[in-house]
């Protein structure tokens, strides 16, 4: 299977602006933000979604959210913030490699459409 969008981008054979990365995970903004911080938390690990996920991947899924916190600090949103994960295409997933959005610097309403 080749590789990912966004592992493309990890790699550099695509443009992109990596904010964060370590051994299980990187982060890039999103080229298409919808909020003044609009970052993706993406594993090394080409997950396609959260349904297909797996028993091993759970240390992997919960490290996706903990680094979340660090990336909100890192860009000030003093606490307020969204993480959004969206599985499978009707619910809005369009990269197929699972990403945890994290949205902030605006008021945030509720319901998502
Ligand atoms: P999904 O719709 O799968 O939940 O989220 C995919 C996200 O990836 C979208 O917010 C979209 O804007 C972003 N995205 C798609 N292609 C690229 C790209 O080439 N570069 C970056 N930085 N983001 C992308």
């Amino acid at each position: 299977m080749s590789d990912s969008i966004f592992t493309k981008i990890k790699n550099k054979e695509i443009p992109g602006n990596i904010v964060h990365e370590d051994d299980i995970c990187f982060a890039i903004e999103d080229i298409n933000p919808q909020a003044p911080v609009h970052v993706l938390i993406i594993p090394h690990k080409e997950i396609d979604k959260v349904s297909n996920a797996s028993v091993e991947d759970i240390s992997i899924l919960g490290h996706l959210i903990y680094v979340s916190k660090k990336i909100a600090a890192k860009y000030n949103l003093n606490d307020n913030y969204r993480l959004t994960i969206n599985n499978g295409a009707e619910a809005g997933q369009s990269v197929f490699h699972i990403h945890v959005h994290l949205l902030g610097g605006r008021s945030l309403n509720w319901p998502p459409g």
